[in-house]
């Protein structure tokens, strides 16, 4: 008997990523910055759309050389302080950094190929590995979350990986690597594959915490991607990128796709880093906000993971898709994702973050 549609037949049954978009009044379930842009910079965004507009009958710059240069400065200013610079031929972008990964996976993975994660991690990682025929191998993390790196060194000399991805901080624990960590792991997998560090939610940070873009001078196979998608509050622009070894970049070269970032999304997002001190203006607040909120869920008697990130995750609870639904039927909207019992909630405004506490609360008080 045929099945239809015809597709690959490891592909049938795989449901596709869906975080839910509900309308809700507070949603705090995909990490996205509370914060919109201001009247200021929708205008500035509108002219650099309207000049694009002009030309739209030609395609648009391939190496996007304006925006790479953009980037470049901006994460020139992570470095500073060690006295080194990202040149724009380091940095490359596409269509937010889950194509900047699917893009790396499809130039270093690929059939013959491993690639490998420590869970909990990134729900897209395995997928990309999926859709590029990468054999997928998950680790493990210790029980805090953080990479235990002679567990980790085990499994990258027993299964000689050619792409190792690791976010710093973690999705959906908030944990960041140290530092050490990363020197090790690129050492260890040398110049047979790539070290990629996922930096999604690398501008929370907490302070003493460094940016693996200090070591890009130490080791040629490390990639470390960003996105505009969460602290740049841009997620609607899809605006990711990577820094690299210009080697690196011209690898992916091979592989995308002809033209893959539209002059629109080029000269939104080169217009919203003129005004990156603004956008990244609630960077600071939210990280207090998160700070607030570790030790509020702490006070209310649930564990906590400590973050470095912009979410916070929390739990633990018997029936965790009661309590998702309870807030939910609150007005409250987190994340039902990580391991057995926990729930994940981003860090919205302070109103947002009130009503999720006394939504909270309620329900916990009814558990009790
Ligand atoms: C949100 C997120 C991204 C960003 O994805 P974009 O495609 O840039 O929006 C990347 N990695 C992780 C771990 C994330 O949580």
């Amino acid at each position: 008997m045929s099945t239809f549609p015809p597709m690959r037949e490891e592909l049938r049954g795989e449901t596709p990523y869906g975080a839910p978009q509900l309308d809700v009044p507070v949603c705090l379930n995909t990490n996205e910055n509370p914060y919109g842009p201001s009247p200021a910079v929708v205008a500035d965004i509108a002219t650099a759309v309207a000049h694009a507009a002009t030309c739209l009958n030609r395609y648009p710059d391939r190496e996007h050389v304006a925006l790479r240069e953009a980037l470049a400065a901006y994460l020139t200013r992570d470095v500073a302080h060690t006295g080194a610079t990202i040149a724009a031929e380091q940095v490359w972008a596409a269509n937010g950094s889950n194509e900047v990964m699917l893009q790396l996976l499809q130039a270093f993975g690929g059939p013959g190929r491993t690639a490998v994660s420590f869970a909990p991690t990134y729900s897209m990682y395995p997928e990309y590995a999926r859709d590029t025929h990468t054999r997928w191998v998950a680790g493990r993390r210790a029980d805090d979350f953080g990479l235990d790196l002679d567990a980790a060194r085990a499994l990258i000399e027993a299964e000689r990986p050619h792409v190792v991805l690791l976010p710093s901080p973690n999705n959906p624990t908030g944990t960041a690597l140290a530092p050490e960590a990363i020197g090790a792991l690129c050492e260890l997998v040398g110049e047979r594959g790539i070290v990629v560090v996922d930096e999604a939610y690398g501008e929370f940070r907490r302070p003493g915490v460094p940016s693996a873009l200090e070591a890009l001078p130490a080791h040629r196979n490390l990639v470390v991607t960003r996105t505009m998608s969460k602290a740049f509050a841009a997620a609607g622009l899809r605006l990711g990128y990577l820094a690299a070894d210009p080697a690196i970049c011209d690898a992916i070269r091979v592989v995308r796709l002809p033209y893959h970032l539209s002059a629109v999304t080029q000269a939104v997002a080169t217009a919203a880093l003129g005004h990156a001190p603004e956008l990244l203006g609630y960077v600071d607040a939210l990280r207090a906000e998160r700070d607030d909120l570790v030790v509020w869920l702490r006070e209310q008697g649930l564990q906590v993971a400590d973050s470095d990130a912009n979410f916070v995750l929390f739990g633990t609870f018997a029936d965790r898709h009661a309590v998702w639904q309870e807030l939910l039927d609150r007005g409250v909207l987190i994340r039902e994702t990580g391991p057995d019992g926990w729930l994940r909630v981003s860090v919205g405004t302070p109103d947002e973050m009130t009503s999720f506490k006394s939504a909270l609360g309620a329900v916990l008080e009814e558990i009790a």
